[in-house]
Order: C-alpha cells, then structure tokens, then sequence
C-alpha cells in the first residue's frame, strides 16, 4: 500500500483535477508520478493519511492550484504534514510555509456535499468514508459519465465514525481500494470485548496497559471504546493525539456519537510533560500514546518502561509496517531498551481494530453499486488487486482490472 494518486482529465475542457496525493513515508519520503502544478485545476483530498495527502504541498510552492477538501481534513492534514516536516524535512521538497499557501487556497467542503461545474466541468460529490474523521469518497461527474473512487473506506460503524455512505447512485466506473479484499475482519463486537477484557486483566492485576496509537481516530476510537465500556481504571493520552482532539472537538457533527466523544475526552488523563510521564509509568492504569508503531512519540518511552515487567500488558491496535519497532516486537517479542535488544516481559496482544473495510464489506461495496460499472482495483499490494478484480469479475460480472502507476483509463 503505497502513495495514492489519480489525476483525472475532463471529456469538455480537458481540464484536469487530481483525486489525492500522497507520500510514501519512512527514512526519504518519495512520491506519486510527477505532475505539474500548472496542468491541473485543483487538488481534490479524500482524508488526512499521508499516503492520499503527503504530496499535496507539492501544489502549493505557488499559487494557482485550489485544494478542495472538508474542513476536518484540511486541520488533520496540516497537524500530520507539520509532523512530516518535523521527521523528513531535510528530504521534502516543501516546508512548513507552504502549508500556509496551501491553506489559503483551500476550498472547505462539508462531508456529502456537492461542488457543481469545478474547473467548469466536473460536478462533484463527497460522501462519507468512514475511515477516518472528515475522510470522504469521491464521486465525478464529467459529460454524463460518473466515476467514484473511494480513496480508504470503512462500510462498518465505529464507537468514533459511522460506516461508510454509498447511496452512489448510477455508476460508470469504480476505483476501490483493497487493503483488505483477501482478508476479512474478526466481527467488530468480539474484537472491542477482548480488548477490553485485556485492559481489565492487566490493570486488575496491578500492570500498565500501553496502547500505542496512531494520534488521529485510533486513539480516539480506543478512548471511545473504554467509555462506551464504563471501564473503570485511570485513562491517560499523550502526544499529538491530544492536538488531534482539540481539532475534533471542532468537528463533533462528523462523528457517530458527540456526546460519547465529549465524556470520553472529560475521562481521560491529559499528559502534560516529562515528570507526569515518570509518574504514569509507577501506577496501574491504560496509557494511549502516539506513535503507533513505536516509532518515536512518547510511546517509545512508555515502551522502554512497561515492556520488561511482566504483569504490564501492550496492545497492538493497528497494522505494523515490517521493519518497525511496533512489528518486531509483535512477530519476535523483542524491543530496544537503552539501545539494546531486550525480550519482552509484558503481555503483547495485537487487536484487529481496522479502518478498512475487510473482504466480506468489499464485495458488498461492489453489489451496492447501480449500473454496469467498469472496476479498478487499486491501493492494495499488487496480487491482491488483481485477484480482488478478477473475483469482482467472477461474481458480478463487471469488467475488473488492477491499473499499473501510470495507466490511463478511459470512461
Ligand atoms: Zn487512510
Ligand atoms: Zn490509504
């Protein structure tokens, strides 16, 4: 799963506008087939993750270009593109006060809304993912033909975001995702229980449970989830997670359920510095910390201190990329503490809390679909696209295919 990028041509004015732009993140970020500012019209962004917005800062070195995006995801982007710099600055060809730029040129869309007669040709649509907060899909309109491409997306409720909106209407072709066609998910319900269960144990028996999590939506999600679950024991967030609330609690009306957002923010400890931390780490209680994958953040430090005591407990709630620290310590049961290896003592258990709709939803994604739309699977590692197509084409009959970077389509 790498950057995401779609650059589409109108049939009219051959105006062009680009559905995402993302960067591959890690030691030198890398990016998307190069595109010239000057050839598109406008940026269109589906949500915050760096793989769809990464890039887009590259459009913004100058004025000219129009972001359109909702509101939510703009903040979401800026607070993960600011950390960007903060990580790989010496290898990005954009800085921080491009940021500014892009900002000032961006178009706030509300979740569902429709822009008509962009760049004088395409009407578009923006209906909810449910991947991450203020994420989108996006349906374009162009001479009669409608394409949707549903950049990440989640068919099922969360305790932070509802499922998904896919009241499409007639389509011509589809750009699906596939992160998770060959792989279906635990049932939600099961997967909330154990985890809950496991922050009783652990806590019940003096430990520390670390949850470390990515700052925008999983953090949440699991400060929801415990709320939602009246669990009983201490609570404490740290890092950029906390940025990330302050901004949602500005976009209460995009998530499932404000109310239950709003106390499950009231519950939850704020960590407020280095002596808080030392503190945290000597009492029982659940510790949410960015970086999800132990790759920097204060869950590093957590980490160093939880994992050699046996009845603390760590959580892995989200895919670990191979080669992190968050990986290694699922698959070998090792971590670094002071700079060597050490075997981990604490009880690590990995929870399947995704942001992708798993195979079963795919499918039912591709039967919900009105017309005899033509389907692309995309954002997936090669084989399963083509496999994800080649079944679509199976069950449904559609013509299916998984585009190589750089194909053109026409519709
Ligand atoms: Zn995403
Ligand atoms: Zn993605």
């Amino acid at each position: 799963m790498g950057k995401s990028a779609l650059l589409v041509k109108g049939k009219k004015n051959n105006k062009q506008i680009l559905l995402d732009y993302g960067a591959q993140t890690g030691r030198e970020p890398s990016f998307p087939m190069h595109v010239q500012p000057k050839e598109i019209h406008s940026v269109l962004l589906t949500h915050a993750h760096l793989d769809h917005s990464g890039g887009v800062p590259l459009f913004f070195l100058r004025e000219g270009v129009r972001l359109v995006t909702t509101g939510l995801s703009l903040e979401l982007s800026i607070l993960l593109l600011e950390d960007f710099i903060k990580l790989s600055g010496f290898y990005l060809p954009f800085e921080y006060i491009d940021l500014l730029t892009m900002e000032k040129n961006t178009e706030r869309i509300a979740v569902n809304e429709t822009r008509e007669q962009l760049a004088g040709e395409f009407n578009v649509r923006f209906p909810s993912s449910g991947h991450i907060p203020g994420g989108t899909t996006v349906v374009v309109e162009n001479e009669g033909k409608r394409v949707l491409y549903t950049g990440d997306i989640n068919l099922q409720d969360s305790q932070l975001l509802k499922g998904a909106d896919t009241d499409y209407g007639e389509l011509d072709a589809v750009i699906t995702e596939s992160t998770y066609s060959q792989v279906d998910h635990e049932p939600r319900e099961k997967i909330e229980s154990d985890f809950v269960q496991f922050a009783n144990e652990v806590v019940e028996r003096g430990g520390i449970l670390l949850v470390p999590a990515f700052s925008v939506g999983r953090a949440q999600e699991i400060a929801c989830l415990l709320r939602a679950r009246n669990f009983k024991h201490p609570v404490a967030m740290d890092g950029m997670a906390l940025k990330a609330n302050e901004i949602l609690f500005r976009y209460q009306e995009n998530l499932r359920d404000p109310e239950l957002f709003r106390k499950a923010m009231e519950n939850i400890e704020v960590v407020s510095g280095w002596s808080h931390r030392r503190k945290l780490v000597k009492t029982p209680s659940v510790i949410i910390s960015p970086a999800g994958m132990l790759m920097g953040g204060a869950s590093v430090f957590y980490n160093e201190h939880l994992a050699l005591t046996e009845r603390n407990g760590i959580s892995i709630v989200a895919f670990q990329v191979p080669g992190t620290p968050g990986r290694t310590l699922l698959d070998k049961g090792l971590t670094l503490v002071n700079g060597k290896p050490a075997k981990v003592k604490a009880e690590v258990r990995r929870f399947d809390f995704s942001g992708h709709s798993g195979r079963g939803d795919l499918f039912d994604l591709i039967s919900r679909v009105k017309g005899n739309p033509k389907v692309y699977a995309v954002h997936g590692d090669g084989s399963s696209c083509e496999k994800f197509a080649s079944e679509i084409t199976e069950r449904f009959g559609y013509e299916a295919s998984a585009p190589q970077i750089g194909d053109k389509i026409v519709v």
